[in-house]
């Protein structure tokens, strides 16, 4: 049976189209677009310009003027209710005629009526039906090396000798990793995907200025957020997240959820916890653990108060929250670290795995 999408399509002129529809009706798309007609191959490399404008604007675009594939899908009216057969049809249908680019994928957000591009890293090689891989790094090759350095140098050695820092990894300790690897999980990846986009989506709709530079970030992992083209609109960032061996089989699965993370009487509210500094993310890991680099949308973040409760959540119109080393106190104790807290596990993605050895 042939796939049918629901479709408004204002503009076009038409109230149900087929994926085969939409297939031969491309270059009639692609010229309401504002692409040369018949110009697929136009059509194709202004669809890559329309990705890198999508993925400025953390997936979705703000307007059909600034173009962008999820304006033009939206602009033809595609529904959000989309079946995930339909929504395969409609990126095959795209991709065949140039419009989606290969690494590209169609996610639909559930309650806002819109399609969202997801632009998959280049390196997955995944897809969505197929279960999560753990992809080996080379032992001792150049990334296994940045991670080594990047656990080296973050850590926070000029209050150690203060000795408040609650971590207490011992100062002569190296921390090495035996083993580096990488999580290709599409249906985790698609569901952050989502949740960035809404929070690009709030923060542009309040017109927020969010602008909220995370300190004492490792270069490594700035450049890494550079490279991999992280969303500054939706202030996502790659942290650190450390966690017991064991929990690894379940996160490479279903990604984080906060069971993994609560601190006991140490928290400021269920919730995920993340630093700039290894040997913060060591406390959680422990030997032979687990120190994950995440992505993780921080959107607009709200400083914990000097006086803070034993318990917290995040209240909107934040997104995320900090405990602030040097400010933050709780039952007297001033924080040590900075703490990046999320208080919803499609918030993160966690994508390197670093085994501590
Ligand atoms: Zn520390």
């Amino acid at each position: 049976m042939e796939d049918v999408v629901v479709l408004h399509a204002k503009a076009l002129n038409v109230d149900r189209i087929s994926c085969l529809q939409l297939m031969s009706r491309a270059p009639e798309i692609a010229h309401h677009l504002g692409y040369a007609p018949g110009g697929i191959q136009k059509g194709s490399r202004a669809s890559m310009g329309m990705s890198r404008e999508a993925r400025a604007f953390g997936g979705g675009v703000p307007s059909m003027e600034l173009g962008g594939v999820t304006a033009s899908l939206q602009s033809i009216g595609a529904s959000g209710t989309i079946k995930p057969e339909a929504k395969r049809a409609i990126a095959a249908a795209l991709r065949k005629v140039g419009i989606l680019a290969d690494g590209d994928h169609v996610a639909a957000m559930q309650d806002r009526r819109q399609l969202v591009v997801v632009e998959v890293p280049r390196y997955f090689e995944s897809r969505e039906d197929e279960l999560p891989l753990l992809v080996d790094y080379k032992v001792g090759g150049f990334n296994h090396q940045r991670a080594e350095e990047m656990l080296q140098e973050s850590r926070l050695w000029d209050t150690r000798d203060d000795c408040h820092c609650e971590c207490s990894l011992d100062a002569d300790r190296t921390l090495q990793i035996s083993r580096m690897q990488r999580i290709e999980n599409m249906k985790v990846f698609e569901k952050f995907k989502l949740y960035e986009a809404s929070v690009a989506d709030d923060l542009r709709r309040r017109r927020q200025n969010h602008a909220s530079p995370v300190y004492g970030m490792h270069p490594w992992l700035e450049r890494l957020a550079s490279k991999n083209g992280l969303s500054s609109v939706s202030n996502t960032v790659y942290l650190l997240h450390g966690t017991a061996a064991r929990n690894l089989a379940e996160i490479r699965k279903e990604g984080l959820h906060s069971k993994f993370s609560l601190h006991g009487s140490q928290s400021y509210g269920q919730g995920l916890y993340f630093t700039v500094n290894s040997c913060k993310a060591f406390q959680y890991a422990g030997d032979g653990g687990c120190i994950l680099v995440c992505r993780v949308v921080l959107g607009k973040v709200e400083v914990l108060p000097s006086e803070c409760g034993a318990r917290f959540f995040a209240r909107p119109p934040a997104h995320s929250a900090k405990a602030q080393a040097g400010y933050t106190r709780r039952q007297n104790a001033v924080q040590v670290h900075d703490e990046y807290i999320v208080f919803s596990g499609d918030a993160v993605y966690p994508e390197f795995v670093l085994h501590v050895a």
